[in-house]
Parts: C-alpha cells; sequence; structure tokens
C-alpha cells in the first residue's frame, strides 16, 4: 500500500471505529488530514463542535489561529499534516479520559508510522503526555526532544493561546522558529530538503512541498 491507501483506509477504520466510548457522541470522526508526504505533523488534543460537523481538524476558531500561525511560519495548511490523539469528539467538549486515549492511540501511532514526518508538532497537554511524560508545557515549549527516533517540539494550543492573552508571545515565537526547527530536524534524521528527496505532489492545486526552505 502507498502512504496515501495506509491513511485512507485509517481514515476509514476510524469513520465506523466503536472501541471506546467516543462514538456515542460522534457525528463525523475526524482523522486528520494533510499530504502523505508532509515533514511536519501537528497532533492536537481532540474534535470540538466544528470538527465534529465536518470531520475535518482545526476548522474552529483555534483552527483559524493555527492557520494564522502558520501563515507567519511561511507554511500553508496544505502542506503540514494534522490530526488529533482522539478521533472523535468528547461530549460537551470534556478532555478525553487516558482510556480514550490509550485505545485510540494505535489509529495516531499508524499515521505517524505512514507519514514518517521529520518533526512532530504536539498541541496541548494530551499530545504533549506521549511523547513527553512529566514535563511541564511553560518550561519546554518550543525546545527539540528526540524521543526514538523522532523529534518532538510541545508548543502551546492555540486555544489556549486565544483564551490566554499571556500565552500569545510564546506560541507566535514558537511557531515562527518552525523553519529552523524543521532544519535541525532533518539534519538529525540525515534527510536533505522537500524538493530533492521526497516525492512532490503533482497537481497544481497542491502548494510545492516547503520549497520555501
Ligand atoms: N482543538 C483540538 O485540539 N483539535 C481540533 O481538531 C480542534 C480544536
Ligand atoms: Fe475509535 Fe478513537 Fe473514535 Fe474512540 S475516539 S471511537 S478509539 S476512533
Amino acid at each position: 500500500m502507498t502512504t496515501e491507501e495506509t491513511l485512507a483506509q485509517i481514515s476509514k477504520e476510524v469513520a465506523l471505529c466503536e472501541k471506546c466510548a467516543l462514538y456515542h457522541s460522534r457525528k463525523h470522526g475526524v482523522p486528520g488530514e494533510g499530504p502523505p508526504n508532509a515533514e511536519i505533523m501537528f497532533i492536537g488534543e481532540g474534535p470540538g463542535f466544528y470538527e465534529n460537523e465536518q470531520g475535518r481538524p482545526f476548522v474552529g476558531a483555534a483552527g483559524k489561529f493555527l492557520d494564522d500561525l502558520l501563515g507567519q511560519a511561511g507554511l500553508k495548511r496544505q502542506q503540514v499534516w494534522i490530526t488529533n490523539v482522539v478521533k472523535c469528539r468528547p461530549p460537551g467538549n470534556r478532555d478525553p479520559l487516558p482510556e480514550e486515549v490509550g485505545i485510540c492511540n494505535q489509529y495516531l501511532e499508524r499515521q505517524i508510522a505512514a507519514i514518517n514526518p521529520s518533526i512532530i508538532i504536539t498541541l496541548g497537554r494530551y499530545s504533549m503526555g506521549k511523547f513527553l511524560p512529566g514535563v511541564k508545557i511553560s518550561s519546554v515549549h518550543g525546545q527539540m526532544h528526540k524521543v526514538g527516533e523522532r523529534y518532538v517540539v510541545a508548543m502551546f494550543h492555540p486555544a489556549a493561546a486565544l483564551h490566554q492573552a499571556s500565552l500569545k508571545p510564546a506560541i507566535l515565537a514558537d511557531f515562527a522558529r518552525l523553519p529552523e526547527l524543521l532544519e535541525q530536524a532533518r539534519k538529525g534524521l540525515g534527510r536533505r530538503g522537500a524538493d530533492v528527496d521526497r516525492p512532490q505532489p503533482s497537481t497544481e492545486e497542491t502548494p510545492k512541498q516547503l520549497s520555501m526552505f
């Protein structure tokens, strides 16, 4: 199977999944989206109201802010992969339970393996906790961590920064450093830039993969 086919297969399974209780409150599963050859993968918490309505990640207010933050780093949403630790909306936007995160993790793991991103950016505590258990976001945000064979950077959740103005300068500064962090991760992995050794999207609508770096 190609990466694209593997990701489509995972999305199909998510749409029908009944492995944890969150399927009861789901209108649409939100598997995540992005180009199969994305070098940057964002992992948020879980779908909210609008995501559940549309079946797409980060399409509400936090998503708009995420688009702005990406723009600031010279990136478009269509160039990155975006998903969450749980693929179905917790009722009333409550926090996902550890058990739900644990069960849904199988989809996330398969997505990470298929995409094989150069860098993973965690947004919020649950995705940070998966890679960097026991750390405090206020002390580690924006720092590069090697976790196994992967490079991981924790950033504040865009929704948190929307609600707490004091976090805004930090999230802006962290996102502005994304190109530099990606370059560091590429070096560490012995990968060259996207336009050199990764397959290029073939259609006109798909922006050239990170060609500006
Ligand atoms: N917040 C998240 O963590 N994920 C989404 O998809 C939307 C909002
Ligand atoms: Fe399945 Fe994950 Fe949805 Fe739970 S949250 S039903 S494990 S896809």
